[in-house]
């Protein structure tokens, strides 16, 4: 194949927004991505007659307002918002044990609720939402501000500080026990100022309508090719070789596969610090009723069993004082696959702990977990175990193992790169560890980091 302007690594939800914002003013793009689906870490694979999401709980940034971010970024892309059918949340809550935050798509649900729950605090959140309304939050010169600090400068009471933490950091945080203050206002905004949503039909919709405007334009996508090495000559890149061998010429690679796996596929090596240490683990439970039946009637549960919220790698496997759950049917307007209810739950997972298990081990402990899952759900919403009629699990050694994410950590090394460039003339880096992360802010950081660097 010939030479092209522009390799991008990685098929992820980043590498393809940048490919399309690249293609359609004319440069020559080709992308590469190891699996057969493109989507990467929110990606979906068939069974049978049936398809499903890998991990799709919902989208962030639902706000129809002109110039939100996701209707910027469609508008970037040339695609009509219709061609994506969102359909907004019903209702989710941040459940601590006695007490609990409700929010939907109307900021003034949330801030009611916080009133009703911490009436002495709603002052101090109030100063909390206006900090983080000003916060320049997309500026790249700026460096790791302590949320927590934040939100002690700002008055707010410590149990209300864990609420406010836990569904941000579930949803974003590569950090262990605190996050950068300006990635919490990105995340806090797209999903309690702007809202939550899910294609209607899951991923494959949404990673069609970009495959398709992609080719559209004239982009060239190679699935299932992964890249081998990334080339020089001169200090600089001069291409990549491909899993057969082959050698591809380009001016610029463009990498979502994230930066330490970047720097592998360039040096054959990375400090092992760059390499993100949080896991999750994503369970599926199919249901013969849907979960209203049995009183879960939220769009997302953040749940967390102590008035304190702990974000870390767990000892063992997974811990399940705190986890999230998603259930697709309570977003009106889903249409699950196979018209099949379902239920997601997301825990904190050690990488370590389940790289490091042997086959039959890993095996048994993940039916252990998925049992223990099981008798949660059980507790908080009695008969739904009777309900299930099948249920799986994917670990941060699945994630690895599809998307070549090192620890398959979601949410990437904690050494962000926000303005994309890398000490190699010719190499950037976009996607998670640009520092965006999620659907919308991944696909973001594609088109960020191409108009910045490459719309000259
Ligand atoms: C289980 C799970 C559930 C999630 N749920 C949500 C959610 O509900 N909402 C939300 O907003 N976000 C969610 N996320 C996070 C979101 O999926 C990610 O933030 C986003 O998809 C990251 O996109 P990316 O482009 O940065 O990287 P990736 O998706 O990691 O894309 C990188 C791509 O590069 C490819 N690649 C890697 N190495 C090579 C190589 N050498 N050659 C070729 N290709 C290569 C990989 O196969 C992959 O496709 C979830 C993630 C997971 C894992």
């Amino acid at each position: 194949m010939g030479k092209v302007d522009v390799i991008i690594i990685g098929a992820g939800l980043s590498g393809l927004a940048a490919g399309i914002r690249l293609s359609q003013f004319g440069s020559r793009v080709r992308i590469f991505d190891k699996q057969r689906y493109a989507g990467g870490m929110n990606s979906y694979y068939r069974r049978g007659d049936r398809v499903y999401d890998v991990g799709l709980h919902a989208m962030t940034n639902y706000s129809l307002e002109r110039s939100s971010p996701l209707s910027v970024m469609l508008r970037q892309l040339r695609i009509r918002r219709d061609e994506l059918e969102l359909v907004p949340q019903r209702h989710s809550r941040v459940l601590f044990v006695d007490v609990d935050l409700e929010f939907d798509n109307d900021f003034e649900t949330f801030r009611g609720s916080v009133s009703r729950s911490f009436p002495g605090d709603l002052a101090a959140f109030d100063r909390f939402v206006a900090r983080i309304r000003e916060d320049d939050s997309f500026n790249p010169a700026l460096g790791f501000e302590s949320t927590r600090a934040v939100m002690r400068d700002a008055g707010l009471s410590v149990e209300l500080s864990e609420m406010l933490l836990c569904p941000v950091m579930y949803y974003g945080s590569s950090w262990p026990d605190d996050m950068d203050f300006h990635q919490y206002c990105v995340l806090f905004t797209s999903m309690f100022l702007e809202g939550l949503c899910r294609p209607a039909d899951g991923m494959e919709s949404l990673i069609g309508v970009l495959t398709r405007r992609f080719s559209e334009n004239g982009g060239e996508l190679s699935l299932g090719s992964a890249v081998r090495s990334i080339e020089l000559s001169d200090g600089r890149v001069s291409g990549v070789v491909d899993s057969s061998g082959g050698f591809h010429g380009c001016d610029v690679v463009l990498s979502c596969a994230g930066y330490p796996e970047t720097l592998d596929l360039l040096h054959r090596q990375y400090a092992r610090d760059m390499v993100g240490e949080l896991g999750f683990t994503e369970s599926l439970f199919e249901l013969s009723r849907p979960a209203c039946d049995f009183g879960l009637a939220d769009s997302i549960v953040f749940y967390n069993g102590s008035s304190s919220f702990s974000y870390g790698v767990p000892a063992e496997g997974v811990e399940l004082s705190s986890y999230v759950l998603c259930v697709p049917g309570n977003f009106p307007g889903v249409r699950e696959s196979g018209g099949v209810p379902s239920i997601r739950m997301t825990a904190l997972a050690s990488p370590e702990y389940w790289k490091g298990l042997s086959g039959e081990d890993y095996k048994k402990a993940k039916t252990t977990f998925l049992r223990d899952e099981l008798n949660i759900l059980e507790s908080k919403y009695p008969g739904i175990s009777q309900a299930v009629v099948s249920s799986e699990a994917f670990t941060p050694r699945t994630i690895e193992r599809y998307t070549g994410r090192l620890n398959g950590a979601v949410y990437g090394s904690p050494v962000k790169m926000k303005d994309g460039v890398t000490d190699i003339p010719g190499l950037l880096i976009c996607g998670t560890d640009q520092g965006f992360l999620g659907i919308v802010g991944s696909m973001l950081s594609g088109i960020v980091v191409v108009n910045r660097h490459l719309m000259t």
